[in-house]
């Protein structure tokens, strides 16, 4: 098979517009006649699905939570990047565009980029238009502050909670068409599986996760937005029922998964603080802003901050990168932060942490100022560190934040699989190998409220479906595959918990496919997880029944997908022999110790094929071809 981005053709500002044109338009009285299935109520899947409502079609929507407005999406914190311009500081479309394509690395595609950075003023608009309280300035415009990656500002923002704003804003627009009867609502359901009848996406199968119930539903086309798969690393940032699950079956069902090594790692958290931590917390790079990094010059050093004067302290990302300072894209700060650490200038009781200290800004602006910005981040690491952040610096080490990788999508959003699409943090986006700050949910909204509306109808424009009742033979055999699967679990009873193991795998991948890998490290991990994942089907124990509300089955089932996955990613992360954004191979470097791109060999988004149980994946490339800019060894010094 043949990867084909679709691609419009013609002037880069002009290809959006002129493919909306194009597309076969499916005319308001027939959309009703179409079923829509969309997986995720997190901003991409709150916005597709009450778009797609609001354009006439019948959407049913399905998330693991008990109310939509619980996924990931609302522990957004920092903000939401447009190219509005309202500064006056130099932004445009272009520049979005730009900083984009290089934050990550050249990586990614130009025309998918262009129209991000074109969409992002509109969705502004539309969320201002939804009562999303935005900050603004003293004359009543609308606020920006910066992120990493970029020289102007361009980031709105809802103090820390801009996720939660704006998820509150998409749940508004998702409650209203419920309320009409265009969505059905299925929370506390998680998708187990994809159904395709000729070749097509055609339902989904679900486990009703209070009474265990197996489910079938049928549409016309199904939308995957289930968010990212960080938890793979067991210890992450992100929401603890973030999996890899619903995208990794569809892999398995023929739809291609792109880049599936492509991990940031966010600079900015609170450091691991023991054995028997679940979850890490995220400091927002908004307060790069103001904060100041550093770490003592003298290795060792155990003096406490406020003894350690200015002159022997280094502000190593100041001084190392001085046209971007403290905001430097996530990658290069994220390295340099684990550089100073292994020089063992790090500081607290690990020595696995550094200096993010306010002192100057608060001397500078005074304190309320500081507490208007960032006020309920500061109480939030105190509540986590019993450290007031306003008299001592924070302290924060990288930790796994976001996945680039994702089900391959076309320039529609659709995977290799027709009538599946898959959006926002669930797709291999936008972000190439090194996604900006602010940009996720940018292009969670992009996909959600402008692209997929689009893009769908010209998909079921022009496919000649007929209905498909659940009874269907593909329907029945998904579902008794997905039953079996949950005996096979709960069959097992062996000694070690789901956590055990997960937190097992999580440790090998952190420590070989986390901030730096080598070729050897990579050859090892496979070796690891090969061995851990076949003693997980031997001596895990999944405590309970199927039919009742059994949170262990849920979470063995994603760790048992986790198994599977990390093997694809290693196999990834092997392939892919340069370095790239946050996919740093210590064997291929600058003098400088910066990653050193293959343009000549690895100019292309890497799409794996799942082949058969036990067998190694194809592997396939999307040339990447880059007309607008011009490929450039990454600088932010
Ligand atoms: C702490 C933190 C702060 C962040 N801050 C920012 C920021 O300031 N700016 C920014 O741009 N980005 C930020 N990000 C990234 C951003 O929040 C996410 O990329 C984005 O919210 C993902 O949205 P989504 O709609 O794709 O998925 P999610 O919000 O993760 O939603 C996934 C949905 O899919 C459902 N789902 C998943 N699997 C299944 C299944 N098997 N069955 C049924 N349903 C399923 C879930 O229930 C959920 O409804 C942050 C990330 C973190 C972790």
């Amino acid at each position: 098979m043949t990867l084909e981005a679709k691609i419009p053709a013609g002037p880069l500002e002009n290809k959006w517009d002129k493919h909306r044109f194009d597309l076969k338009l499916e005319n308001p009285s027939n959309r009703r006649k179409f079923n829509i299935i969309v997986v995720g109520t997190g901003l991409a899947g709150s916005s597709a699905s009450a778009t797609l409502a609001e354009l006439g079609y019948n959407v049913k929507t399905f998330c693991i939570q008990d109310s939509p407005r619980r996924a990931h999406s609302i522990a957004a914190q920092g903000g939401i990047n447009a190219a509005k311009n309202y500064q006056n500081d130099g932004d445009s479309i272009w520049r979005l565009f730009y900083d984009t394509i290089k934050g990550g690395d050249f990586r990614s595609r130009e025309a998918n980029v262009y129209r991000l950075a074109q969409i992002s003023n509109h969705i502004i608009d539309q969320c201002v238009a939804q009562g999303v309280p935005f900050a603004r300035d003293y004359g009543g415009l609308l606020t920006n502050r910066s992120f990493g990656g970029a020289q102007v500002s361009r980031t709105f923002y809802s103090r820390g909670q801009t996720g939660q704003q704006l998820l509150l804003g998409a749940y508004r627009a998702l409650s209203r068409q419920v309320a009409s009867g265009k969505v059905t609502l299925h929370p506390r359901r998680d998708i187990l599986d994809l159904v395709l009848v000729d070749g097509k996406a055609r339902g989904v199968v679900a486990r009703n996760l209070i009474s265990g119930e197996i489910e079938c539903h049928s549409a016309h086309a199904v939308i995957l937005a289930t968010g990212g798969y960080a938890n793979v690393f067991f210890l992450s940032t992100n929401a603890m029922a973030s999996n890899v699950s619903a995208i990794f079956r569809a892999y398995r069902k023929g739809a291609f998964f792109a880049n599936p090594c492509f991990t940031q790692i966010h600079p900015t958290c609170i450091p691991v603080h023991g054995d028997y931590q679940s979850k890490l917390t995220l400091m927002s790079e908004s307060l790069r802003n103001d904060g100041r990094v550093w770490v003592p010059k003298r290795p060792g050093d155990k003096r406490p901050p406020h003894q350690i004067p200015g002159p022997e302290r280094d502000y190593f990302l100041e001084t190392k990168y001085p046209s971007f300072g403290n905001l430097v894209p996530r990658d290069v700060a994220s390295r340099n932060v684990k550089d100073q650490c292994d020089q063992g200038k790090g500081v607290g009781e690990t020595g696995r942490a550094v200096y993010l200290d306010f002192a100057d800004s608060i001397k500078m602006e005074g304190k309320d100022s500081i507490a208007q910005k960032y006020g309920n981040l500061f109480q939030m690491y105190e509540k986590i560190t019993a450290q007031n952040p306003y008299e001592t610096p924070m302290m924060i080490y990288p930790a796994v934040h976001y996945t680039m990788g994702g089900l391959w999508v076309d320039y529609d959003l659709m995977t290799t699989i027709p009538g599946l699409f898959a959006i926002g943090e669930a797709n291999f986006s936008d972000h190439g190998a090194n996604r900006l700050g602010a940009s996720a949910l940018m292009q969670g909204l992009a996909d959600g409220y402008f692209i997929i509306s689009n893009s769908i109808g010209g998909y079921l424009a022009g496919a000649h479906l007929n209905d498909v009742a659940t009874d269907h033979g593909a329907f029945r055999s998904a579902a008794q595959d997905s039953l079996d699967r949950i005996r096979r679990l709960l069959a097992i009873r062996g000694k070690r918990t789901i956590d055990d193991f997960h937190k097992e795998l999580g440790k090998i991948m952190w420590e070989y496919c986390g901030m730096s890998r080598n070729e050897a490290g990579l050859a090892k991990a496979r070796q690891l997880v090969h061995t851990l994942k076949a003693e997980f089907w031997d001596n895990v124990i999944v405590p309970g029944t199927n039919e009742e509300f059994n949170q262990s089955l849920e979470k063995a089932g994603r760790v048992a997908d986790f198994f599977e996955f990390a093997e694809l990613m290693l196999s990834d992360a092997l392939a892919r022999r340069e370095s790239c954004g946050c996919h740093f191979n210590e064997n291929y470097q600058t003098e400088d110790n910066e990653a050193l791109r293959d343009d000549e060999n690895f100019c292309h988004a890497a799409a794996w094929e799942f082949e058969a149980e036990g067998k190694e994946p194809k592997y396939h490339q999307e040339l990447l071809a880059f007309e607008n800019v011009v490929l450039t060894q990454r600088s932010y010094k």
